[in-house]
């Protein structure tokens, strides 16, 4: 392959504080844990460790606060060789997520954007060039919309494919959806926009429909096929959709088909639910490829 596979991820990072006790408080109450960790987030720098580690160059475009989280999460990325030099610093905190968790497997969730929702669509034209230079431009839906379009628009300019993860779910203007090459939401997600036919005919030509243990469905000039996922034992299913979309971009970046880079995602997300957290869990290279061989599926490399 002559062309380094470059994908840009444009998205959020967010420091998840975790807290686990017996059960989480009502309204008003408080309880005593027993355990708290620190662990690194956000679907943009998830999906970007997932790219970087199935082989990908990755830049990150991102926003993060003046705090010591804004350090921890950037030192994340760049462990794992992304470039971070469209990390945009502003003023305030870092985005958190304050996460309880009972025993009962219970949970209640804050999530602060902060920084995140100061991504702004000019941050990102002033980083065209990274956008530009990127074969794959993969976003998601937890910094502003604007800077999303943003940097669609730079990469429909040049050519580049653009991939949308819809995540969380949200209403989407049109401006957006008719920039986006491959959209990857959930079942969950794929019905709350209108279900698979009306997103195709909003222009785009490959939806991907994510379905948990049962792998995916894609839906394309070709027609519609399922892609089986792998057999594995699965503990905590964090991270699996974000390493799914990742791992696709970087195959794609890298030449693959897209029948060939959705075996490819399917194992890195099947491989997530057997670690727990989100980065942590992320696989490599040779762990998906492995997982691949041992089941027998098309060869990969
Ligand atoms: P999300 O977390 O965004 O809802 P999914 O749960 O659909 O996404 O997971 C994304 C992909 O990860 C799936 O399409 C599948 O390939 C893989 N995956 C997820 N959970 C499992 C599982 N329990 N066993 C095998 N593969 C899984």
């Amino acid at each position: 392959m002559s062309l380094e596979p470059r994908v840009c991820v444009i998205g959020s990072a967010n420091l998840d504080l975790v807290a686990r006790a017996e059960r989480i408080p009502r309204p008003g109450e408080t309880v005593l844990g027993y355990a708290y960790i620190e662990a690194p987030g956000g679907k943009g720098l998830n999906q970007a460790v997932a790219a970087a580690r199935s082989g990908a160059s990755v830049s990150f475009i991102a926003a993060v606060g003046a705090d010591a989280a804004a350090a921890t999460l950037t030192g994340v990325a760049e462990a794992d060789g992304i470039s971070t030099l469209a990390v945009k610093r502003v003023v305030g905190p870092t985005g958190r997520a304050l996460i309880n968790v009972g025993d009962d497997g219970e949970n209640s969730i804050v999530v602060i954007p902060g920084a995140n929702g100061q991504l702004d669509a000019k941050h990102v034209r002033i980083h065209g060039p990274t956008v530009a230079r990127a074969q794959i431009v993969l976003a998601q839906l937890e910094v502003p919309i604007p800077a999303v379009i943003a940097a669609f628009e730079v990469a429909r300019a040049v050519g580049a494919t653009t991939i949308l993860n819809p995540a969380p779910a949200a209403e989407l203007p049109d401006e957006l959806l008719t920039l986006v090459d491959i959209l990857i939401p959930n079942e969950h997600e794929a019905a709350s926009m209108g279900g698979v036919d009306h997103l195709r005919r909003l222009g785009i030509h490959t939806v991907i429909v994510t379905e948990g243990p049962r792998g995916c469905r894609v839906f394309d000039h070709s027609g519609e096929r399922r892609i089986p996922s792998f057999t594995v034992d699965a503990i905590d299913t964090t991270g699996a959709g974000d390493s799914f979309c990742g791992a696709l971009s970087a195959r794609l970046a890298l030449g693959s088909t897209i029948d060939d880079g959705l075996v490819w995602a399917g194992a890195a997300g099947a491989l997530a639910t057997t670690v727990v957290g989100a980065v942590p869990s992320i696989p490599r290279t040779e762990s998906i490829a492995e997982l691949i061989r041992s089941q027998g599926r098309a060869p990969q490399g």
